[in-house]
């Protein structure tokens, strides 16, 4: 079983309301090959919602507790991410998920890139929270992009 980030099957749970629609990917979880997560609805924060970017660092920096994630308007949404990241987590070991298909660029999802915290389209290397997580315990990750040959699926 893998897991894939929820707006990449078409579910709008996108900070504006909007989803990252895959007709390929939304195929594996209606043939039963995989499960959706959204880390951050599963952080208890609401869509829509305001954009936020990771400032001081990526994913792994808000791990170790020397970046926070903080919203277009400044306010700190740094436990909500880190939640949602970790009850996500909880949801991979349950169902056994070894794999991860990642939206990319998202402060939570990104695998590579992301955005940099200035809120100007400009983007910076890094891994977001829950990719950063994911990784940490091992979880095979990849984006919309590269997941192919990855998995047995
Ligand atoms: Fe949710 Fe990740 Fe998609 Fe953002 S990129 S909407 S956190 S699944």
């Amino acid at each position: 079983m893998i897991a894939i980030s929820a707006c990449l099957i078409g579910d709008n749970v996108r900070y504006d309301g909007s989803n990252k629609l895959n007709t390929e990917l939304k195929s594996l979880v209606e043939q039963g090959k995989a499960i959706s997560i959204c880390p951050e609805v599963l952080g208890g924060l609401l869509t829509p919602r305001e954009a936020a970017e990771i400032v001081g660092g990526d994913g792994r920096d808000v791990w170790q507790g020397t970046a926070k994630v903080i919203t277009k308007t400044g306010e700190d949404v740094t436990e909500a991410f880190k939640s949602g990241a970790q009850f996500a987590l909880e949801i991979l070991n349950e169902q056994g998920c070894t794999g991860v298909i990642l939206k990319s660029k998202s402060p939570s999802c990104g695998l590579s890139e992301i955005y940099d915290g200035s809120f100007s389209g400009q983007l910076k290397q890094g891994k977001g929270v829950s990719a950063s997580l994911f990784k940490q315990q091992g979880i095979t990750l990849a984006n919309e992009f590269n997941w192919k040959g990855k998995f047995e699926v």
